[in-house]
């Protein structure tokens, strides 16, 4: 699943405290919002309706249903789910229907059943508003079991609070929520939406490229697949970065992919090893070509139930971003911002601030908690104390510290951060090279070795490489990065030089790349959505 689109999901569906009925409803909505045409949802299979669509309109009709039980209530009603909603069935009372009731009645909960019966409407007074179908039931004729269902690890039911790892342990039932089936289904709708915007509106090709590859210098640690030959191996891509640049040099000239990317760091919440981005190259474009382009993409397969996003995003330089938030992925839902008041101290009798200004590049900064002595507890400043002392040698302190408080407040009840506000903001001007964490001595890209340096410092590069800032871009959404990307080295000279001179890379394990660079490649500038984090 995109991580990016996955977290998105996550922070786009909200149905918590909404019910069930209604999520289904909006689940149910999505789906045919994501096309012009209302989707056929019963073809080729044994149903003649989905449970979720049955209203007023339909009665009288003669209808089949499959789906799951939901409900059982005094052997007199029950409550058929299928992916698009819920419907009430009357379960027959009468003896010579007494086998459809025992079908119906014996069936345990979440076993899946086929019913055939007619739409009729429910007596007055029985009508549910809060359900899409409320105004109906099915009064069933007939009633098969398709499939009884055993005890259930846990309930189905979305309130009911599971551990990650049960969840984990049970997808597929935990793909039988509300939450789940919305987060795929909004998934899908947003991923087709992008292929339409790509392809039909703007041209774009969509290349599949190949996931057996050989190892690419600097990034993440790849996937290793043995080879049948011994001592050879495939590395699996990080992303299709060098494909794509090929395919500008072969003449696409814009090209996207919906791409599997494989690295090898281990799983946190925001990574995962194997994730999916939205992959995109263009030919002849400049950094606000592709901003352009990926806020028109964003906004086109927006949902339309969300307030829709109002472009250009914001833009931060990068030296900004972490003075004032004190990372690149700032969470500007809020502000708490890292403010500089060395110069209030350089006079300062005490012993510490001294101290810390007496030191090369030695700063005092503050963060201003407005309200903070109202809301925070004793034990919170201490935690704070705590999180400072744990975290000091770590120059991203602040940043962390930032959004510790923020938890901290929130979980006193101040509502800091929005979780309907969508912030969006691109990060730019980042520098090209950082020193390395385990030598600093030694430099490596702070996006890929393939980025272009920013036409104005471009005579650093060969001079004072560490001032060099690049033309790479990254898309932050609420503090986490969705995307990134950059326009090209297209020179063959300056990629040599970057690769072997600054960053002392193997450049024999790009030499194909490099020889394309020579045959007339044209400049070309991209961005993939999804990186290791959010929306996909
Ligand atoms: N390949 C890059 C990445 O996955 C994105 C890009 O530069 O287009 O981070």
């Amino acid at each position: 699943m995109f991580c990016w689109l996955s977290r998105l999901c996550g922070e786009l569906s909200t149905p918590t405290r909404r019910t069930t009925q209604l999520i289904w409803s909006s689940a149910a909505r999505s789906m045919v919002l994501s096309s012009q045409r209302i989707p056929e949802l019963s073809s080729f299979v044994a149903r003649t309706n989905t449970c979720g669509e049955l209203r007023s309109s339909h009665l009288g009709q003669e209808v089949t249903l499959c789906g799951w039980i939901q409900f059982r209530r005094q052997n007199i009603f029950l409550v058929l789910r299928d992916f698009h909603g819920l419907v009430q069935v009357v379960i027959p009372q009468d003896e010579s229907a007494a086998s459809v009731k025992k079908i119906l009645c014996e069936a345990p909960m979440e076993s899946v059943v086929q019913v055939s019966g007619t739409v009729i409407s429910r007596p007055p007074g029985q009508k549910n508003p809060k359900m899409p179908t409320g105004e109906i039931e099915i009064k069933v004729k007939t009633a098969k079991l398709l499939n009884s269902c055993k005890k259930l690890p846990f309930e189905i039911k979305d309130f009911m609070k599971k551990t990650e790892t049960l969840r984990l342990q049970y997808r597929y039932l935990d793909l039988r929520s509300v939450q789940m089936q919305y987060n795929l289904r909004l998934r899908s709708q947003m991923v087709m939406k992008m292929r339409e915007y790509l392809c039909n509106l703007h041209g774009f090709v969509d290349v599949e490229t190949p996931t057996l590859f050989k190892r690419t210098p600097g990034g993440a640690k790849e996937f290793v697949i043995p080879s049948r030959e011994p001592g050879k191996f495939y590395s699996l891509p990080q992303s299709p970065q060098q494909f794509k640049q090929l395919l500008m040099v072969g003449g696409l000239d814009r090209y996207f992919q919906v791409a599997r990317c494989y690295r090898d760091e281990g799983s946190r919440p925001d990574r995962q090893p194997e994730f999916t981005q939205i992959d995109i190259e263009m030919s002849f474009v400049d950094q606000t070509g592709v901003q352009s382009l990926i806020e028109g993409l964003l906004q086109y397969s927006w949902p339309s139930d969300k307030d829709p996003l109002v472009v250009p995003f914001p833009s931060m330089p990068f030296a900004e971003a972490l003075a004032s938030y004190g990372t690149d992925k700032p969470d500007t839902r809020f502000g708490m911002k890292i403010v500089d008041i060395s110069d209030m101290f350089r006079n300062t009798e005490v012993g510490f601030l001294q101290d810390a200004l007496s030191k090369p590049q030695g700063t005092v900064k503050a963060i201003c908690i407005r309200k903070g002595a109202k809301y925070l507890k004793r034990k919170d400043i201490e935690s704070i104390r705590k999180f400072a002392a744990d975290h000091f040698n770590e120059c991203s302190l602040m940043g962390k510290l930032r959004l510790e408080c923020a938890d901290l407040l929130e979980a006193r009840g101040v509502v800091l951060r929005d979780p309907a506000l969508f912030s969006f903001l691109w990060v730019v001007d980042f520098p090209l090279f950082l020193p390395k964490e385990e030598n600093p001595q030694e430099l490596e890209s702070a996006h890929h070795p393939f980025t272009a340096p920013h036409p104005s410092d471009i005579h650093l590069l060969y001079t004072e490489p560490h001032k060099v800032r690049s033309q790479h871009y990254d898309l932050v959404l609420n503090g986490n990065e969705i995307g990134g990307g950059s326009i090209r080295i297209h020179n063959s000279e300056l990629q040599h030089y970057v690769l072997d001179t600054v960053l002392k890379e193997d450049v024999k394990l790009l030499s194909h790349l490099l020889q394309a660079l020579d045959y007339g490649a044209p400049p070309h500038g991209g961005i993939a959505l999804g990186k290791q984090s959010i929306l996909f």
